[in-house]
């Protein structure tokens, strides 16, 4: 089977065009559709001749990629499923937010969903674009508060599965995506070159180009991920979902994980901070009397000590679990305390929720359910 159409640079396009005796100016315009304008399909290229345009379509079949849903949230929030071409569904959201606000003010209030992942957007009257996507078809961790997690791993996204997800978002909100999480279903780092493969087209292509800065990666804390990532060039930006500082309670919140306890996962992100000099992000779920105690609080506050680290706050989402979020009161009673110790802690407000978008409540649906 050929090689990818997208994976190939400039140099590589030219030189193979130049082995078809083709001329190189119709390489350059075939690497044009395909990272300038997102073409999906052979048929938009308009300027290649149509012997070139089958021949090509036979040699290095474009993804097919198709919307077969899509649901709008009273928030503007909007849930896409997508059908591959096995028939596989996978889903993404696209999160439109107004510009940041003035960061003067304390981020002990609420933030939009995803601010503190924004650091360094420039300011300007644009509203942002935030893309939700997914990096494999399911998920095989099994995290307990997790829809996705719940229906197992079906396969690994290509880069280019990954890829039309934004593109699909993008052209449906008629704006440029101004930033990108890796945060749908599936963990991101069990695919890891199709991961940076697509990151890197998001972060250098004409038809994207996304700071690397505004661009995370959220994993459930592969320790082996979180090696490679340290080691990468760009200035992606990472999360590591938590959910526990206590042994045994992550244990049981994120079963897959405790092979890779919590004193390595500790040491892999002391390494990545100190290796890229740049701050992480802690994902916390907050659910009443399993990982909201007394007790839950100190063992974050003492694991948190000395990391340059920001913990993200998450309201739990129904998703058909047995299980119940913390109260408000609570969650309020966190923010302070975790603020008080000098770490960096703001509340997520996820967007969507209403249309089941919002975060751990992503899964495989059928066309019926969606
Ligand atoms: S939370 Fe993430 S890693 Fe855990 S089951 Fe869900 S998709 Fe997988």
């Amino acid at each position: 089977m050929n090689k990818d159409i997208y994976s190939y640079s400039i140099d590589e396009l030219q030189s193979l065009f130049g082995e078809l005796g083709l001329p190189r100016f119709r390489a350059q315009q075939l690497f044009e559709w395909l990272h300038t304008h997102n073409a999906i399909s052979y048929d938009q290229m308009t300027n290649l001749p149509k012997a070139l345009r089958q021949q090509l379509s036979i040699a290095f079949p474009l993804s097919r990629t198709t919307l077969k849903e899509k649901q709008t949230s009273s928030d503007g929030t909007r849930k896409y499923l997508l059908e591959l071409s096995d028939n596989e569904l996978v889903e993404s959201v696209g999160i439109p937010s107004p510009p940041p606000a003035d960061k003067s003010v304390p981020n002990v209030s609420r933030e939009t969903f995803l601010d503190d992942f924004m650091p360094s957007t420039p300011s300007n009257d644009m509203q942002r674009l935030t893309v939700c996507f997914s990096t494999q078809v399911g998920c095989g961790m099994g995290c307990v508060f997790c829809a996705t997690g719940q229906e197992g791993l079906s396969r690994n996204l290509s880069a280019q599965e990954i890829v039309d997800q934004v593109v699909t978002v993008q052209q449906d909100f008629g704006q440029r995506v101004s930033n990108l999480v890796a945060m749908g279903q599936g963990e991101p780092f069990l695919n890891y070159e199709n991961l940076m493969m697509a990151l890197r087209r998001f972060n250098t292509d004409k038809g994207f180009q996304i700071g690397a800065r505004h661009i995370t990666v959220s994993t459930c804390g592969i320790l082996q991920g979180i090696q490679q990532f340290t080691q990468e060039p760009e200035q992606f930006t990472l999360a590591v979902s938590l959910h526990s500082a206590v042994q045994v309670k992550r244990n049981y919140i994120m079963p897959a994980l405790a092979s890779q306890p919590l004193d390595q996962l500790r040491s892999v992100i002391e390494e990545y901070i100190s290796k890229t000099r740049r701050r992480i992000t802690f994902e916390y779920l907050l659910l009443q009397d399993i990982n909201d105690t007394e007790e839950d609080l100190l063992a974050l506050i003492e694991y948190c000590k000395g990391l340059l680290c920001h913990i993200n706050l998450i309201p739990f989402n129904e998703t058909g679990a047995a299980l119940q979020g913390s109260s408000m009161d609570r969650i309020k009673v966190w923010l302070q305390r975790l603020n008080a110790n000098n770490i960096s802690t703001t509340l997520r407000h996820s967007k969507g929720a209403d249309i089941a978008g919002a975060c751990g409540q992503l899964k495989n649906v059928s066309r019926e359910t969606f």
